[in-house]
């Protein structure tokens, strides 16, 4: 029988400086992601991780044990402090189910949206229930900024498509 399926949600502050992100991605959020990519999927975990303001908002779905398991080894990550978790649930079906980890950035397009729901910065740490919900289903219909664009692009790499083909782990990089 299949190992009932959670989804934990914390929020956390980062601990680095963060990098002038020209290319869409910060250099340390990008190191974790490749770690995510590379670990998630043996383990059976997605999810998505936003980071803006010098905040983390991460979701994990998969197996109860290897949520918990990831998390308690995630916390004790030096990159960031604070780690708290804003919900922690059963769920029957994945909200993210085709991404080991999806990483949506701090852009404008998403920094609009947010602005709806907070004032100013963002701050997880001040959300409530309903402004969890509404924020994992905000990055559920975001894009990824690696996601396949609907037409192929014959312009050559450059800026964060380099640092993407340079993360990417060929065949870990998506799916769970
Ligand atoms: P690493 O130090 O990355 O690597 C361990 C071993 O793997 C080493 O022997 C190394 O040589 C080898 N290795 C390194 N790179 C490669 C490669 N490209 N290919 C093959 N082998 C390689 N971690 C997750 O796993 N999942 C998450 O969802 C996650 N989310 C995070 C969110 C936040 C906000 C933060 C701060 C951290 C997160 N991390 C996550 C990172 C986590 O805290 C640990 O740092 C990470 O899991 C350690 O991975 P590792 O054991 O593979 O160690």
């Amino acid at each position: 029988m299949e190992s009932p399926l959670c989804q934990l949600v914390y929020a956390s502050q980062s601990t680095f400086a963060s990098s002038d992100p020209k290319s869409g991605i910060d250099l340390e959020v990008g190191r974790i992601l490749g770690q995510s990519r590379r670990n998630n999927p043996r383990l059976g975990i997605g999810g998505v991780l936003y980071y803006g303001d010098g905040h983390f908002f991460q979701v994990l779905e998969g197996p109860r044990s290897a949520v918990q398991s990831l998390y308690d080894s995630i916390r004790q990550d030096p990159r960031h402090c604070n780690s708290t978790v804003l919900s922690h649930a059963m769920i029957k079906d994945r909200v993210f189910g085709d991404w080991s980890m999806k990483y949506i950035p701090a852009d404008p397009a998403v920094k609009a949206q947010l602005r709806q729901y907070c004032h100013g910065r963002f701050d997880p740490f001040a959300f409530d229930q309903s402004m969890i919900e509404r924020m994992v289903n905000l990055l559920n219909r975001s894009q990824s900024l690696d996601q396949p664009e609907p037409a192929p692009s014959p312009a050559p790499a450059s800026g964060w498509r380099k640092i993407w083909s340079w993360l990417r782990l060929p065949g870990l990089d998506r799916g769970v």
